[in-house]
């Protein structure tokens, strides 16, 4: 996780603000957690329609309990190759403001992974944060911040009722920071984000060359496709087989290699 660099001009202290906020006010029953547990049971299924249906829920639940507008979602198989936001660093996920519209897919146009639960709920999570940022905070723009990433996490850890430890940030150079994983995840302290293979190993021109092939452009027509069930179903499965594996193999992974790249922000938007 890399924040993203402040803005030079007008927005900066709307910026300033998200950057400070590091805490996210949280619900004090067990609903959002009852529901997150639902939808991990639906994925192990292979659900696909119950995933979305209980995904939706857990959205609208979010909103009521912020007292926001309700906001759209839909599961895609595969990541379209555009992606209406700029936030180019979501793997699994974006948000559109003017339509209010959570997407998530489960396969990365890159490396055809499969989101894991944990990585699902994570991406709903980080997402609908995008939808506060707008509907209760009242910024202009989301921006990824220091406190961004911690509301989300709060969020996330609440939803997944385990408990949240603190994220080390260290200075990245140009006002941005990342989390310094080894320290966040000294022995003893619990899960602070997705498991390092999961986390964005992509560079911007690996980007732009897999958009330009022909199986980028495959799942660019995926888009706004709705009717996924096999497929989905499929991948739902197969996410499952990998997270009963992961979780076999998970005790003692070495931290993830530093500077690991955001996708630039420049290839977005087509
Ligand atoms: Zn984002």
């Amino acid at each position: 996780m890399l924040t993203e660099a402040p803005p030079r001009k007008s927005d900066r202290s709307q910026f300033v603000e998200s950057d400070r906020i590091r805490t996210l006010e949280l619900p004090a029953d067990p609903e959002l957690p009852t529901i997150a547990n639902s939808i991990e049971s639906r994925m192990q299924a292979g659900i696909a329609a119950d995933v979305r249906r209980v995904s939706a829920e857990f959205l609208a639940a979010a909103c009521r309990f912020y007292q926001v507008r309700g906001c759209g979602f839909r599961v895609l198989a595969a990541r379209p190759l555009r992606v209406r936001e700029i936030w180019t660093s979501e793997r699994f996920g974006d948000y559109d403001p003017e339509t209010q519209l959570i997407r998530v897919w489960m396969r990365t146009a890159i490396r055809k992974e499969i989101t894991s639960y944990g990585t699902f709920l994570s991406t709903l999570c980080h997402e609908f944060c995008h939808h506060l940022d707008f509907e209760r905070f009242g910024f202009r723009d989301s921006w990824h911040t220091r406190g961004f990433y911690e509301r989300a996490a709060a969020l996330y850890h609440h939803a997944r009722a385990t408990a949240p430890k603190k994220l080390v940030w260290v200075a990245a150079g140009g006002g941005r920071y990342r989390i310094d994983w080894p320290r966040t995840n000294r022995p003893g302290q619990t899960w602070a984000g997705p498991e390092p293979s999961q986390r964005c190993q992509v560079k911007g021109k690996d980007f732009r060359r897999i958009a330009l092939t022909p199986a980028g452009v495959e799942e660019g027509s995926h888009m706004g496709r709705p009717d996924y069930r096999g497929h989905l179903e499929g991948a739902l499965r197969t996410a499952w087989n990998n997270r009963l594996e992961k979780n076999a193999q998970s005790k003692n992974k070495p931290p993830a290699p530093r500077g690991q790249a955001l996708v630039k922000r420049a290839f977005d938007e087509n």
